[in-house]
Parts: structure tokens; C-alpha cells; sequence
């Protein structure tokens, strides 16, 4: 498409970053489920293994399927460019490792996947990396965590489990004073709830193992880069303004101006990381932005349905939806999220621990997994699954303390979900 700007979202959803095949006219994106690529001649080969121009060499690096989805999210997000990953975690890691060299730090919000919390708070030490977990609605609590060693800012837009949601515009204005991008994890959102590229965030990680597929068929990720980071400013990120021995001594910001960060997380990132997206993954994602904002639309009606029934059952203690007139985030939600606040949210039952596991064994339509963002409804009890591994401080500062259910509303009728709850909550309350 030439002038992405003038077209609409549930234009470039379709079409973004496609066109018909070049030899066969295939109208969909066809799978190129090839690991390597037949170079034009020596000389060919050679440009590209320097990074002179730009071409598909392995796929490892670089795959035209994951091409083409890697440009329909960046566009969807704003961005201008991205790189497809394994699996959400692994596009976390891919947006930390260029910002990163052992011994430096995030600042990161304390309400994130359950996953991430574990991510950062263990499995990044490995690498010389650490994270300081605050809330992220307390801007000078950001600023007071912040050392010379901080090098990035990491918070969720509508943040797991409890569907609170960011003021993204106020976090970027202490990421900019801090000179550190500010990373934004839009899984739960999508582009079409809410693009914080808009609103000042300089990357943007998805798991597009959610809604942007729609349907918990296959795992992915991507790390979307604005563009709008100036790496030269403060310098403190050397990987993007050192020179690079591996590349005769280049310099990414230097080269590759705006897509300094995205080369360099194709050409060192994926090269040694190898956290590649699949050429199926891709095929199966982009079948499922296809449809992204129909389906987002549904389940933010169907959230704001099945949250404001829970908020009037005498049987539920409290409800966490953003969407809700009575949620402290309801003027936040008008101002920067105008299409809705998500499908994801947790409800207290009366009766705590015991109710709850009683709530998920006793549903019916609801399915009880570790997974959000699909077609389908899902329940799970965080304090005993997917917050497990954390302290009762940590799970109580995430939104997943022991009385609290999540739910992901899925498209199904929303009458049915209803009395699925309603029978269930008897059950687990009797
Ligand atoms: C699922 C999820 C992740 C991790 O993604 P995977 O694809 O499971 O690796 C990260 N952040 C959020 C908000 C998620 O929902």
C-alpha cells in the first residue's frame, strides 16, 4: 500500500503490508515455509551478509510471511518498524537486549502478566539485568528508581489481570526527561483500543498469541519501534552508537537512521538470540488481524455487559473493569482509551480462596486457562495459577490476590456467559 496515513484501521488491518504475490497472484499471503533464500551471485550474497542491502538471506533473520505481518503491525501501531518473535516473552527480551549491557536496570509497573513479573524479577538477573518493580500511576516514584544505570521504562496499557489501565502520556513525559525509552506491552489493548505510540511510547511489545490472532491457535510476539527515540541524545545506549565489531565497526543509529533499533534487533538480535517467529505463526496472525477491530468491538461490549451484571450481584464483592462508570480509571479510560478498556478484568467473590477455586471448577461455557485474548471466554484463579510464584505483597500489588477471579470475555452471546456465571457463582457460594 503506498500511503498508509489516509487509510482507515479496518482498511489497513486487511491490507497493510501485503500485495498480491509477484509470480503467482495469490490474493492471501502465501506461507514461504523456506529456511534460506538463492542469492542473485557473489557479490549479491556479499551485500547482504554486510548489511549494504536489504534482502532475505536465512530465516532466521528474515522470512517474507513474517515480513509481511511485522509491516501490518507496524503500521497498525504507528510505528515504522517491527520484528516477529517466538512468543510474547521472547519479544520482551528482543525490546530489552539492544537498551541493555549487564549491570543496568528497568523501571517497570508492579501490574504486568504474571510471566513478565517472573521475567524480570528472576530470570533477567542472569543476564546482569534488574528490574525495579513501582506503581506506575505514581510518576515521581518512577523518577525516585531511576539511576544512571536505568535504561528503559516498561509498563502493560491495559494491564494484566486486572484491567488497570496506564496513563501512557504521563509515564513517556518522565521516560523523555529520563532520556530511556518507554516500552509498552499492548497485548491486552491491541492497536485498535489504544496506540501508545500516539501517546509517547517509543516501543511497543505484543504477544500476538492473543487477540491479534483471536483464536489460541499458535504463539507469537513482536516488538514494534516508533522511530522517535533519539538514540544520539544522551547516549546511553551504546549498542545503537558504538561501532558494531560484528558489522566492520557499523553504527546502527548512524546507518539506518529511524530503524536503528529494528536493524539492529534483526541483524544481532535475531541472528544470535534466534527467538524467530515461524512462517505458519505468521500466516495464522495475520488471518486473525484480518478481523482484529470487528472482534474488539465485541468483546469490549460483551466486558462492559458481563462487569456491570457482576458489579450488581450481591454475590461479588468488588470488579475491577476499567470500563466501568464507578472505576477510578473511568475519566482515563474517556480521555485515552475512547473505544473501550479491554475485555480483560478480575471480580472478588465472597467466600475468598475457596469460592473462587469452586468458580472455576464449576463453569460451564467458560474455559479454565492460562491464556487471554481468544474468541472464547476464559476464567482462571491468578493466586493459584499463573500468579502462583509470587510473594502475597507481590500478587496483592498485581491485582491477584487469593479472593480475586480474572476473565477474558470472549465473542460468544453475552446471555449465555451470564447465566454461566450465575450458576457458577451459586455453586462456589452455596
Ligand atoms: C501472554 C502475555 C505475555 C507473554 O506472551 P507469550 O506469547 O505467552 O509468551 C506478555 N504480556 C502479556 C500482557 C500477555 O498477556
Amino acid at each position: 500500500m503506498s500511503d498508509t496515513k489516509s487509510y482507515g484501521f479496518d482498511t489497513l488491518q486487511i491490507h497493510a503490508g501485503s500485495q498480491p504475490d509477484p509470480t503467482t497472484g495469490a490474493r492471501q499471503t502465501p506461507i514461504y515455509q523456506t529456511t534460506s533464500y538463492v542469492f542473485r551471485d557473489a557479490e549479491h550474497a556479499a551485500a547482504l551478509f554486510n548489511l549494504q542491502e536489504v534482502g532475505y538471506i536465512y530465516s532466521r533473520l528474515t522470512n517474507p510471511t513474517v515480513a509481511v505481518l511485522q509491516e501490518r503491525v507496524a503500521t497498525l501501531e504507528g510505528g515504522v518498524g517491527a520484528v516477529g518473535c517466538s512468543s510474547g516473552h521472547a519479544a520482551q527480551i528482543m525490546s530489552l537486549f539492544p537498551l541493555m549491557r549487564p549491570g543496568d536496570n528497568i523501571i517497570t509497573s508492579n501490574r504486568l502478566y504474571g510471566g513478565t513479573v517472573t521475567q524480570f524479577s528472576q530470570t533477567i538477573k542472569r543476564f546482569g539485568w534488574s528490574a525495579t518493580f513501582v506503581d506506575i500511576d505514581d510518576t515521581a516514584a518512577i523518577e525516585a528508581a531511576a539511576d544512571e544505570n536505568t535504561k528503559a521504562i516498561f509498563c502493560e496499557s491495559i494491564a494484566n489481570p486486572g484491567g488497570h489501565v496506564a496513563d501512557i502520556a504521563a509515564v513517556a513525559a518522565v521516560a523523555n526527561k529520563l532520556q530511556v525509552p518507554l516500552i509498552v506491552d499492548n497485548t491486552s489493548a491491541t492497536p485498535y483500543l489504544c496506540r501508545p505510540i500516539e501517546q509517547g511510547a517509543h516501543l511497543v511489545v505484543h504477544s500476538t498469541t492473543k487477540y491479534l490472532t483471536g483464536n489460541g491457535t499458535v504463539t507469537g510476539g513482536v516488538v514494534v519501534d516508533s522511530g522517535n527515540f533519539d538514540w544520539t541524545a544522551a547516549g546511553k545506549h551504546p549498542s545503537m552508537t558504538e561501532p558494531e565489531p560484528a558489522y566492520h565497526g557499523l553504527k546502527f543509529h548512524e546507518t539506518f537512521g529511524p530503524m536503528a533499533f529494528t536493524f539492529h534487533s534483526i541483524a544481532i538480535g535475531l541472528r544470535d538470540l534466534g527467538m524467530t517467529m515461524a512462517p505458519q505463526s505468521a500466516f495464522q496472525t495475520l488471518l486473525g488481524i484480518e478481523t482484529l477491530s470487528l472482534r474488539m468491538q465485541r468483546h469490549v461490549e460483551n466486558a462492559q455487559k458481563i462487569a456491570t451484571w457482576l458489579e450488581n450481584d450481591p454475590r461479588v464483592d468488588f470488579v475491577t473493569y476499567a470500563g466501568l462508570p464507578s472505576s477510578p480509571y473511568a475519566e482515563r479510560v474517556a480521555k485515552a482509551y475512547p473505544r473501550g478498556a479491554g475485555a480483560l478484568f478480575t471480580f472478588a467473590v465472597k467466600g475468598g480462596y475457596e469460592a473462587c477455586v469452586k468458580l472455576v471448577d464449576s463453569v460451564e461455557i467458560f474455559s479454565h486457562v492460562a491464556n487471554l485474548g481468544d474468541t472464547r471466554s476464559l476464567i482462571i484463579h491468578s493466586a493459584s495459577t499463573t500468579h502462583r510464584q509470587l510473594t502475597p505483597e507481590q500478587q496483592e500489588a498485581a491485582g491477584a490476590a487469593p479472593n480475586v477471579v480474572r476473565l477474558s470475555i470472549g465473542i460468544e452471546d453475552p446471555e449465555d456467559l451470564i447465566r454461566d456465571l450465575d450458576q457458577a457463582l451459586s455453586a462456589a457460594t452455596a
